[in-house]
């Protein structure tokens, strides 16, 4: 029950922001991140009309889509961070990995991705906050990775991802975005398939919609607190 309940107020949020901001209606998708939540909310979303769902974790994310191979439409996308050795999973798991960051990573999925399967969607993340310890590549070398990952023919380029070091105010949020909602809009003018700017979870919802967000990653709005990580 909470979470339909949440589900209709995050998508009303949605609905508000793009009004506020002229985004065409709705421009803005809603991936529902069910890292360690039980199917059953999983399937409590998916009657609410909830299709995509976002998991942080390999084995978790591979587990939760075999076990759920009923719900017809289901979209899994993988926003955690990649190892080398747990690729062959998430290319015969996953609809969409948005935190590709490195080459090997993007040859590797490509190479694994069964041939029974569509291409798989890729996002590259990039790390907006300039932070040493966090995941992603700066702006500086996405062209590098863009070309590498053009040329992986199981793989389709669909845009960008980030995760900006929490702030507090509109301002900051929106100043963060900033560099990256351009960098977005001149890799969509170039390569045809990129439409998908990941941005946005329940903390920044509205910076990441006014810089131009396709695709807000929401957890805790709908499922509540996490009890680990
Ligand atoms: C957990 C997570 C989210 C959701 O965060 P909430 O604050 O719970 O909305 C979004 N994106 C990524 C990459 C995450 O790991």
């Amino acid at each position: 029950m909470a979470i339909a309940e949440n589900i209709e107020k995050t998508q009303a949020e949605i609905t508000s922001f793009e009004q506020k901001y002229q985004r065409a209606l709705g421009s803005v998708k809603l991936l529902a991140v069910s890292k360690t939540k039980p199917v059953s909310a999983i399937e409590e979303a998916y009657a609410q009309g909830q299709r995509l769902f976002g998991e942080n974790y390999v084995q978790e994310a591979a587990d939760k889509s075999q076990q759920l191979t009923h719900l017809k439409g289901i979209e899994w996308h993988f926003i955690g961070p990649i190892q080398s050795n747990k690729t062959r999973i998430l290319a015969q798991s996953m609809h969409w990995v948005h935190t590709l960051e490195r080459a090997k990573i993007a040859q590797r999925l490509n190479e694994q991705r069964p041939a029974d399967l569509p291409k798989l969607n890729v996002c590259i993340q990039i790390n907006i906050s300039g932070e040493e310890s966090k995941s992603g590549i700066s702006l500086a070398e996405l062209d590098e990775l863009v070309e590498i990952v053009r040329n992986q023919p199981n793989l389709i380029l669909r845009g960008l991802m980030a995760i900006p070091a929490p702030q507090v105010s509109l301002a900051d949020q929106l100043a963060t975005y900033q560099p990256l909602y351009e960098a977005y809009h001149a890799l969509a003018e170039s390569v045809e398939t990129v439409d998908t700017l990941s941005i946005g979870m329940s903390g920044d919802m509205e910076a990441a919609i006014a810089s131009g967000s396709s695709m807000v990653r929401i957890g805790t709005a709908i499922f509540g607190a996490r009890n680990y990580a």
